[in-house]
């Protein structure tokens, strides 16, 4: 079969309805929102909560890095603290900024970061996404795996910020294929942020060496080893992470923390530049490696 028949064959294969929305709902997401040079990505590792009013080396990695690269139109935030039954991403016009956490002092209840919402953004997300139907969500706003970090990055709360949730229902796999749906978000402007931690496991965090830069063998290990699967670009075993053995099931107990990293790792494209900084691993159970692609 020469190439056009093939071709042929191929969108015979697709409803022509479908295809016809689909063209037509890219060309106007291309209309809505003007192409730019292609923004990089970020995952964070968040940490305490605490570190949206202290001041240390990892929020100084945090403010650096948003330095290196062009102020973005919106931020929309994957964070490992938003789960959700199906895919959902918030699409109110003012967030309001959620304490998700108990047992921290007053001043950290009192921190706001009113960083507008974007509706529009939202809807353009739920149509670029087309292997399932994403649900606006009126009701959540900004967790703290979110505005934490973000907090230091634009401190004026003046870049829109919309959040994304994890189907807790979905597998890693799953999860990644889906993200590399959201690819075209970078030619627009569009900063995506993951927020979580690689390694972190709080059933088993060193409480006498809270802030200290220590980490159990088996947290360095999967630092270690997580760190050159990134470099190496191996995915494949980044996806399977809890079939890696004694060390992994130990550093990510859960996957909540770490499914915000394959949603960073599924948008790169070949040629991104990886950064990894904050690469500390923290109370013997938690690391703070943050990264950026692009
Ligand atoms: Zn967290």
């Amino acid at each position: 079969m020469n190439r056009k028949a093939f071709i042929y064959q191929l969108l015979a294969t697709i409803p022509a309805a479908g295809l016809a929305m689909n063209l037509k709902q890219l060309s106007k997401i291309s209309e809505e929102l003007p192409s730019t040079p292609k923004t990089p990505v970020l995952f964070l590792g968040h940490g305490s909560p605490m570190n949206a009013i202290e001041e240390n080396e990892f929020v100084k990695g945090f403010r650096n890095i948003s330095t290196t690269f062009e102020t973005p139109k919106a931020i929309l935030c994957i964070s490992a603290h938003w789960e959700t039954q199906g895919t959902q991403v918030t699409a109110m016009q003012s967030p309001r900024t959620i304490h998700d956490f108990g047992g921290f002092p007053k001043e950290l209840f009192e921190v706001q970061y009113p960083a507008p919402g974007h509706p529009e953004l939202a809807k353009q997300t739920q149509k670029i996404i087309q292997s399932e139907k994403i649900i606006l969500d009126e009701s959540w706003g900004l967790d703290h795996g979110a505005w934490s970090v973000i907090k230091h990055l634009y401190p004026k709360a003046n870049i829109p910020v919309i959040q994304m949730s994890l189907d807790y229902r979905k597998s890693a796999q799953e999860h990644y294929s889906m993200a590399r749906e959201l690819n075209q978000l970078r030619s627009k402007g569009i900063l995506i942020v993951g927020s979580g931690n690689i390694v972190h496991n709080l059933r088993q965090v060193a409480w006498n060496k809270l802030a200290q830069p220590y980490g159990y063998d088996w947290a360095i290990e999967v630092q270690y080893k997580i760190n050159q699967w990134i470099l190496d670009k191996n995915h494949n075993a980044l996806i399977h992470f809890n079939k890696q053995g004694k060390a992994f099931q130990l550093a990510i107990p859960t996957p909540e923390h770490y499914l915000p990293l394959l949603y960073i790792l599924a948008l790169q494209e070949h040629n991104d530049d990886i950064k990894i900084f904050n690469d500390q691993p923290l109370a013997g159970s938690l690391t703070m490696t943050s990264l950026k692609i692009g």
